[in-house]
């Protein structure tokens, strides 16, 4: 039997499809610009031979609809998903969990209407991941479908830690409190860190980097989440791709009066025109870094914000935890920028953190160990993996039907 993730984002829809013996990844797909002139899908896939393939579909999408069909039709002709009866079930990306939901949970009615009222906490992702549901649900309702959120992992963060210090009827009434993001891949690379270290996890602590377009960080004590960088929205925290992460509130009300923005200009300004862009003009590390190289300052300086801001997390972390046994770098950034990794440990040594520069440079698909000989604390490159983790939890949720 087989297991299908489906990341449905308001015009896009990610897939990616899983034995379910091994959760070893039969296919992955992608199809963007829905509701365009032209959309883009493909898919690609190991024939029985052994090779390659990739399948390419430019065909207009109209909606998620016709993109559920389009998939299935690919998976079809790849030979990967003759029928979708192969399915086991089928496990869904859902971003925003609220309060509502700490673990994955099989979607029914009550659940697509938990995850709808949600919306006000997550109005460009959630309608999107229901769209995805809902679409799935009517085609093949007999096949247990299953929700994880992003959210579910930071439901364990003590009150002290997500309450934010404001008339407390806002989070009573509206909600206000922090919940985090990136959740399935902090748990992910925080698993993976304790098998590699080869102890239980209920034994380590960890600090886990996600850096991506979005970054954040996370505090784990013995597998559950204490403390996240993100807050009500993926706006706070670390500094990002074009969002400013952590700023005084106040600027917000000093450029209204100022320069008469409006909440619209302030959410636009901060969340895509700050960041890494925002400094030197360019959000994309790979970029960033080499300028930063050739001795372009605003390049230079953009990556030291982003370093700085990291390796306060990394010391804020450490004293909410207590000490670190293990600190795991991820996603596009923190998997690949060994300037990043090195500048952010820089002048952590007393605190027991010892990068070798020479391991920090290596490049590898698998876990990459990059710490020296006596430091006190792992410092390990882990390469997330959320659709396999999300297949992991939908079939954990499949087992207990
Ligand atoms: P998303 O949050 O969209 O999933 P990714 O995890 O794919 O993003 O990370 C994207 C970021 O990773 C970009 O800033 C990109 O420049 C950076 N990145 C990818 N490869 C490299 C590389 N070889 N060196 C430096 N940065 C890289």
């Amino acid at each position: 039997m087989k297991i299908l993730v489906l990341n449905s984002g308001s015009s896009s829809l990610k897939f990616q499809l899983f034995l379910q013996e091994d959760l070893s990844v039969l296919a992955s797909g992608l199809i963007e610009q829905i509701g365009d002139l032209k959309s883009a899908a493909q898919l690609s896939f190991v024939d029985a031979a052994g090779n390659e393939q990739e399948y390419h579909n430019n065909e207009p999408v109209p909606d998620h609809r016709t993109a559920i069909g389009v998939m299935a039709e690919m998976l079809r002709e790849s030979g990967m998903l003759t029928d979708m009866e192969e399915l086991s079930g089928i496990g869904h990306r859902v971003v925003h969990g609220g309060e509502s939901f700490h673990q994955p949970v099989r979607i029914d009615g009550d659940v697509i209407g938990a995850i709808r009222k949600l919306i006000p906490l997550a109005p460009l992702h959630n309608p999107a991941n229901l769209i995805g549901i809902e679409v799935a649900m009517e085609q093949v309702s007999h096949i247990p479908q299953v929700a994880v959120f992003d959210t579910a992992f930071h439901q364990s963060i003590p009150e002290h830690a997500y309450l934010y210090a404001l008339p407390f009827e806002l989070y009573e009434k509206q909600k206000v409190r922090r919940y985090g993001f990136h959740g399935t891949s902090h748990s992910y690379v925080a698993r993976q860190a304790a098998h590699y270290l080869e102890r239980p996890i209920e034994e380590i602590n960890s600090i886990t980097l996600h850096l991506g377009n979005g970054a954040s960080a996370a505090a784990i004590q013995g597998g559950k989440c204490i403390d996240t960088t993100m807050g009500m929205t993926p706006l706070e925290g670390l500094v990002m791709g074009t969002r400013s992460g952590d700023l005084d509130p106040a600027i917000i009300f000093y450029l209204s009066r100022e320069m008469g923005l409006d909440i619209e200009e302030l959410d636009t300004l901060l969340n895509k025109k700050s960041g890494l862009k925002g400094i030197c003009g360019e959000n994309d590390m790979r970029t960033i870094s080499e300028a930063a190289e050739q001795g372009d300052q605003q390049a230079r300086l953009a990556l030291a914000i982003f370093c700085y801001r990291l390796k306060k997390y990394i010391g804020a972390y450490m004293a909410a935890l207590g000490g670190v046994d293990c600190i795991v770098f991820t996603g596009g950034i923190g998997e690949n920028a060994a300037v990043v990794r090195r500048l952010c440990c820089q002048g952590l040594e007393r605190l027991g953190i010892r990068l070798d520069e020479e391991k920090n440079n290596i490049r590898q698909k698998e876990i990459l160990e990059i710490h020296a000989a006596d430091s006190p604390v792992s410092l390990l490159v882990i390469p997330t993996d959320e659709e396999y983790e999300i297949a992991r939890q939908t079939m954990q949720i499949i087992n207990t039907l």
